[in-house]
């Protein structure tokens, strides 16, 4: 561990830290002619394809609790950006990894390393290239993921049209009841937190389904902060509404045993799910139903012409999704 040295002494061990941590073995992307240790990676794009590019922050303290698994968080870095992949049908190649530091803590880098080249190699993502500071302040985490999709056939959020249908992938509100239990705001059993508290720290980002739903779905986008608050951005951008039908927003086994105000407050508006939200005309239900293979996929609703967002319940009444009514257990 090198703890409070000069500014230099991090720079001088930048290198070897770089060559033991985020040094990849086993991938070789045929994207990348050029990997780190020069000045610039060397990316090759194909003739018809587009390159898609996110990137995203992680702030200790904000997007992560300083007591977090090292290995969950050096996975979770990358998912919330292959997420972001996912959310527009491309496929990964590569990511940049940019990484502040107050200390060396080799075990956690080891971890975090672990966590971070495992999902990479899953998705066959070349770590390009990066960037290793002190930082003052907690760690920062800033990844960039590039993935490629055929020219024009990128998701956006722009698409969707009335009459479509509504769908989401997997199950909402597991991560933010994670949540939840880790600020100590609910209880849980063991196996149940141990459940959510993976969903929330470990996040399956829906790259394969992004990919198959090229040339299907109208839109899409993947839920990080809330089922109600991405579908808005959805509706806003493609000039449309939607109603959901409650009763079909996917929940969990463990979420289904709380109040139906945590449930709707986790799977509505909790954040940190990373399931796609996508919509498709009607006529295509057979071709998603094919392209979501094992992925359980649910249809929840449907496109309207009239600009607002209703989330209907059994009895067909409006779910308050604006007042806070239901987010008592939350600070
Ligand atoms: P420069 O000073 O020219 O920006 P750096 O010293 O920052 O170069 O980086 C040297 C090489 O190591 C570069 O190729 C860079 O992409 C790579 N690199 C730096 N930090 C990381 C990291 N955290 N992960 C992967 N590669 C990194
Ligand atoms: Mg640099």
């Amino acid at each position: 561990m090198i703890s409070r040295r000069s500014a230099s002494d991090i720079s001088f061990g930048e290198f070897a830290l770089i060559e033991r941590f985020f040094k990849q073995k086993s991938v070789a992307d045929d994207y990348v002619d050029l990997g780190a240790g020069d000045d610039c990676a060397l990316l090759s794009g194909r003739p018809g394809e587009q390159w898609a590019v996110s990137t995203d922050t992680l702030l200790e303290g904000v997007h992560f609790f300083s007591n977090v698994e090292p290995a969950a968080l050096g996975h979770k870095s990358l998912a919330v950006n292959l997420s972001d992949l996912a959310a527009c049908g491309a496929t990964p190649r590569c990511f940049l990894l940019a990484i502040g530091l107050p200390q060396i803590d080799q075990t956690c880098l080891a971890g975090f390393s672990r966590g971070l080249l495992g999902l990479a190699e899953a998705h066959r993502c070349a770590l390009a290239g990066g960037d290793t500071t002190r930082s003052t302040d907690g760690i920062v985490i800033t990844i960039t993921a590039m993935g490629t999709v055929p020219t024009g056939a990128a998701l956006l959020r722009s698409g969707a049209r009335v009459g479509d249908d509504i769908w989401v992938s997997g199950s909402l509100g597991d991560a933010a009841l994670g949540l939840a239990f880790r600020r100590n705001q609910i209880e849980l059993s063991a196996t149940d937190a141990s459940l959510m508290v993976d969903r929330l720290e470990r996040p399956t980002p829906r790259v394969h389904l992004g990919v198959r739903l090229r040339g299907i779905a109208s839109s899409a986008i993947d839920v990080s902060d809330g089922l109600v608050g991405d579908l808005r951005h959805v509706l806003t951008a493609s000039g449309v509404g939607a109603v959901i039908d409650w009763t079909r927003v996917p929940r969990s086994p463990v979420l289904q045993q709380q109040p139906v105000n945590v449930q709707q407050r986790c799977a509505l508006s909790g954040g940190d799910d990373y399931e796609l939200l996508f919509t498709a005309s009607s006529n295509r239900r057979e071709e998603i139903a094919a392209a979501a293979e094992a992925i359980p996929i649910n249809r929840i609703g449907t496109v309207t012409a009239t600009a607002d967002l209703a989330v209907l319940d059994e009895q067909g009444t409006p779910v308050d999704t604006e007042s806070g009514a239901y987010e008592h257990f939350l600070r």
